[in-house]
């Protein structure tokens, strides 16, 4: 470990971060152009089209951290490539943190910390304090690969009826919904999580990863344009809680506007706390405000709808009691690589090894997209329609067998039998190459137990992958479950929703749901960290291919199995893989391609495109409806004289930025 350094931007990086500085209290939303002094080296700084760069976070012309209204899918854009070290993050100042990091020479995990710090305070509406996280590390100097649980998780005194009745007496929903309620808040363990990764393989201190958030809080920055649409979208339910009122909104009670400069002084108080010990947030005065916040029983005075809460059962030892948890992660051959994700309680990893483990089966290369362009040109009917049924079949399997295994245990020997070669190509077996399976049944697996499990994942989720100069890769996917959570704003961060991806029935016909809310279970999540080896000649694993990952609720799945795909069997660049048109099925009869992207003709649904139209004559009942991923993706090249260098792609469906060092 290296020691504490008392500013964690000496030297070079001090006249950036007061650049930053600066230029956010001089512009504010950008009315101005300040000068940026010429930098002499272009790491972690954006190159601009006349051949300079510029520092993230300036305010001058060209900076990514700019505010500009949200756009469903940002035209242009190629990879971008870097020598030793790479961030991609879902918001261009949360990139920056991670890369400075990195540029003082600290590892993957430290740039993490940095990263996650930020994008609470930027990006407050996915992930942050209040959430929780899993994370895959890859450490290169002992090739070991370790996945990280930081899940929220149910107070010990739920019930299995908490998200669907006040009381037992009382048997209607909770108030005024199950999510803005206190029934929805699981007790976060991101932060838990983030420690425990830092510990096992910081280089800085813990403490020096926080310098930039903290600044950046007392300072101020820019409301985005993803920011500005979810308070504007949020509204209503931010009105209960005085302190989101407070923060969010201006004193009419109108949404505060794209660019409006946002301060957070309880927010860097609670960082500076948890700065100087993690425990800050699991025991004292944080703590108890997170239980008095989940035990609220009425509105603040703006609510105009709703005023009355149901109080959650959270108690501040249920805080002190939160651990997170290494865990195996969840791989699989695939071609000549192999793919490892998140275990359960995600049922991430194993959906997307699955699906891989099933197209394993059939020649994907022979269906690579055509008219390959910067956004992954335009796939073929085949090929949709091949990696949709076999999503089909695991989320069958997801859907009936998977929750936390520490709970409800997986069927035959667990994931070897779920990941079973045979086993898969059996599935395989039940795709016809000219009929949809509209819905597919799960696998008969001996020892199944018969427990069907369900959930509605949200959209408050965001995903880092991150490689630093040692070749240590983090990749991780962090939520507070749907936009804002739970709508409630403590100590400067929002409290997720979480445990709305628990089933809120604990029974069905077949037998109680393996997914149904218990005490201290954590709901399944379908989150997928995902970090893909190469496999020369079918032999173990080699190097580090690919980093990638995604938020989007269940649709993770298929948003992470089309990058995977996209560079593996199609060769595509990063940026491509993660820009290609959204594709995939979850286990009903339709059939999603993502109507944002510029190469699919939504017009008239679609009826004049004949991607779409060749998949409806397969039988896929199909939805041109935008799809709003968040892939950030990191891949791992060799030039042709043998030098190495990395390559990124940010998801054009976001604000996303990938930064470095300079390129070789
Ligand atoms: N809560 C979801 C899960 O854990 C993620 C939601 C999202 O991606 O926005 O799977």
């Amino acid at each position: 470990m290296q020691a504490l350094r008392p500013s964690p931007f000496p030297s070079t990086a001090v006249a950036t971060a007061t650049t930053l500085v600066l230029a956010l209290a001089l512009t504010g939303c950008g009315g101005s152009d300040p000068v940026e002094p010429a930098a002499a080296d272009t790491a972690c700084r954006v190159s601009t089209s006349s051949g300079g760069s510029v520092t993230v976070g300036s305010g001058v012309a060209g900076d990514p951290a700019l505010p500009e209204p949200s756009s469903g899918f940002r035209l242009g854009g190629a990879a971008v490539r870097s020598g030793q070290y790479m961030v991609v993050t879902a918001n261009p100042l949360a990139s920056k943190a991670g890369c400075e990091v990195l540029r003082q020479g600290g590892s993957a995990a430290d740039a993490a910390v940095a990263v996650q710090m930020v994008l609470g305070l930027v990006e407050p509406q996915s992930s942050g304090l209040g959430g929780g996280t899993f994370a895959l590390h890859y450490r290169a100097a002992t090739r070991t690969l370790q996945s990280y649980d930081g899940r929220e998780t149910a107070p010990a005194a739920a019930t299995e009826n908490d998200l669907r009745w006040i009381s037992a007496t009382q048997q209607t929903l909770p108030l005024p919904s199950a999510r803005a309620s206190g029934r929805s808040i699981g007790t976060p363990g991101t932060v838990s999580m983030l420690k425990l990764m830092h510990d096992d393989h910081g280089r800085l201190a813990w403490s020096a990863n926080f310098a930039d958030a903290v600044a950046l809080a007392r300072n101020g920055f820019a409301i985005s344009g993803r920011l500005a649409d979810a308070i504007v979208l949020n509204r209503d339910n931010l009105l209960r809680d005085p302190d989101a009122v407070a923060y969010f909104l201006n004193p009419d009670l109108s949404p505060r506007a794209l660019g409006t400069r946002l301060v957070n002084e309880p927010y860097a108080q609670t960082l500076s706390a948890i700065a100087a010990d993690s425990r800050a947030f699991y025991s004292g005065p944080i703590a108890e405000d997170i239980v008095q916040e989940i035990r609220r029983t009425a509105a603040g005075p703006a609510a105009t709808s709703g005023a009355v809460l149901t109080p959650g059962v959270t108690t501040v030892a249920d805080l002190a009691a939160y651990t997170s948890v290494r865990r195996e992660p969840v791989c699989i051959a695939y071609r000549s690589t192999e793919v490892c994700g998140m275990g359960p309680p995600s049922s991430g990893g194993i959906a997307v090894a699955q699906t891989l483990g099933i197209l394993q089966n059939f020649d994907l290369a022979a269906q690579r997209p055509t008219a390959v362009d910067l956004y992954g040109g335009r796939p073929t009917v085949m090929g949709v329609h091949l990696i949709s049924e076999a999503q089909r079949l695991a989320y069958a399997d997801r859907n009936q067998y998977v929750a936390d295994t520490d709970f409800v245990p997986l069927p035959g020997s667990g994931v070897a039998s779920l990941l079973d070669a045979g086993y898969l190509r059996q599935r395989a077996g039940l795709i016809s190459m000219t009929r949809s399976l509209g819905t597919a049944a799960p696998g008969a697996i001996a020892g199944a137990a018969p427990a069907t499990s369900s959930s509605n994942e949200g959209r408050g989720t965001t995903h880092v992958s991150i490689i630093d100069a040692a070749g240590n890769v983090v990749v991780m996917t962090t939520t507070i479950e749907s936009s804002m959570g739970s709508y409630r704003f403590v100590r400067g961060f929002l409290l997720n929703n979480e445990l709305t991806d628990f089933s809120p029935t604990p029974s069905d016909l077949s037998g109680p749901v393996a997914n149904r809310v218990q005490p201290n279970k954590r709901p399944r999540s379908s989150m997928a960290p995902t970090i893909v080896f190469q496999r020369p000649a079918g032999g173990p694993r080699g190097e580090v291919l690919m980093a990638t990952g995604s938020p989007g609720g269940a649709a993770i799945i298929q948003f992470v199995t089309k990058t995977v795909v996209g560079v593996v069997d199609w060769g595509l660049d990063a940026q491509q893989a993660t820009s290609l048109m959204n594709f995939g099925a979850a286990n009903s009869p339709t059939t999603g391609l993502g109507g944002e992207h510029p190469n699919l003709n939504v017009a008239n649904n679609g009826n004049d495109d004949s991607l779409v139209t060749g998949l409806r004559a397969l039988g896929h009942t199909v939805s041109v409806a935008a799809q709003s991923s968040g892939v950030s993706t990191i891949v791992r090249r060799t030039d042709t004289t043998g030098r190495r260098f990395l390559e990124g792609g940010a998801d054009p469906r976001r604000e996303g930025l990938v930064l470095g060092d300079a390129a070789p």
